[in-house]
């Protein structure tokens, strides 16, 4: 932290300053100018209670914090990426990953089907949600520990992991007993004690990006999980709500970029959520390897117009197996690319 004292503030009242920083337990060093006195603080402690202490005494003009408020997800904490491996697929490694299924599981029959299609064409994480946060009340809310078991049945058929959401402490134990990453939606990125009971729940994490929330808000909440124990946090981009409304959302893509500069953590692209239309997903799909996120989560339905959620945005098999193809050349250059970051490293 930087704190500037008010022109010709006296020594006593640089003093009283001075005693307040190091209660919070910081170093202090001063700079006198002819006019003005700048302390500067280092150390940890709270950051936030500090400065706002600081700003309500009169002697102080400013007090402004100078490190990224998030610690452990930052790349300043730690430059070589988090990778995280679950059934033998590594996310943010040298690998492209991608995550797909459809927005709810609905049936044995609809989620084995999903599963084998969307792992013939080269997915190695099967998504789909058991528990579901719906706008109304009067939407359906998922199978719940029913769908749990449908998805571990396909998990034992195909191999392929399983992310699915989780949205409530109570059920973090349950979900994690069969999942293999824990999903925590848009509409659960700031619900703190969730956040705090993921950081013992001895799952991976998907947390997904608040519709209305910064880039460095989503960071301070991969923050609390770290902080509370668990290091393995996937980031999603799954677009923001703007004044547009041809797509659902707005895909942050530069968010993307972003994170990659600020974070360790392996980042997910979502475009169905991000559009919200099947025929803007391939394109968004691609833009998420050209941009150097991780992997990408995608909805795939076996039958899109008889979908109990999100049917609009889920790609058909034959949509989803064509995305698949079409991003192979984008994937060669992508791991082209990380292993030349490798190579600098
Ligand atoms: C989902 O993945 O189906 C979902 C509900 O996503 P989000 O939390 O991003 O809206
Ligand atoms: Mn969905």
């Amino acid at each position: 932290m930087i704190i500037s004292m008010r022109l010709h503030a006296t020594k006593q009242q640089v003093e009283q300053v001075r005693a307040r920083i190091e209660e919070f337990g910081y170093k202090v060093h001063s700079i006198e100018g002819e006019e003005r006195v700048v302390i500067g603080a280092v150390g940890v402690g709270d950051v936030t209670n500090c400065l706002e202490s600081l700003e309500a005494m009169p002697q102080v003009e400013k007090a402004v914090r100078i490190s990224a408020p998030y610690k452990f997800v930052s790349k300043e904490f730690r430059s070589a990426r988090t990778e995280i491996t679950v059934r033998g697929v590594t996310i943010g490694g040298d690998e492209f990953v991608v995550m797909a299924g459809p927005c709810s599981v609905e049936g044995e029959k609809q989620i084995l089907e999903s599963a084998e299609i969307v792992a013939r064409h080269g997915a190695k994480i099967l998504r789909g949600g058991a528990f579901k946060p719906r706008t109304s009340p009067y939407d359906f809310q998922g199978m719940a520990e029913e769908g749990l078991k449908l998805l571990a049945k396909a998990r034992d058929l195909t191999g392929l992991a399983i992310v699915t959401e989780v949205m409530s402490d109570s059920d973090v134990n349950l979900v994690a007993e069969y999942a293999d990453i824990l999903q925590i939606g848009a509409r659960n990125m700031q619900n703190f004690s969730l956040l705090k009971t993921l950081g013992k729940c001895g799952r991976p994490i998907l947390l997904k990006r608040g519709m209305s929330s910064t880039v460095k808000e989503l960071l301070m909440s991969a923050e609390y999980i770290v902080a509370h124990g668990n290091p393995d946090v996937m980031l999603c981009e799954r677009g923001i709500r703007t004044f547009e409304t041809v797509t659902r959302n707005t895909c942050d893509i530069g968010a993307v970029a972003a994170l990659s500069e600020l974070t360790h953590l392996p980042v997910i692209l979502d475009p169905s959520h991000a559009t919200g239309k099947r025929s803007l997903v391939p394109a968004v799909a691609r833009a998420g390897v050209a941009v150097g996120a991780d992997g990408l989560i995608v909805e795939m339905h076996p039958n899109p117009e008889k979908a109990w959620s999100d049917g609009a945005q889920s790609l058909t098999p034959d949509q989803f197996a064509k995305m698949m193809a079409d991003l192979k050349p984008y994937i060669s250059l992508w791991k082209k690319a990380r292993a030349e970051e490798a190579v600098t490293a």
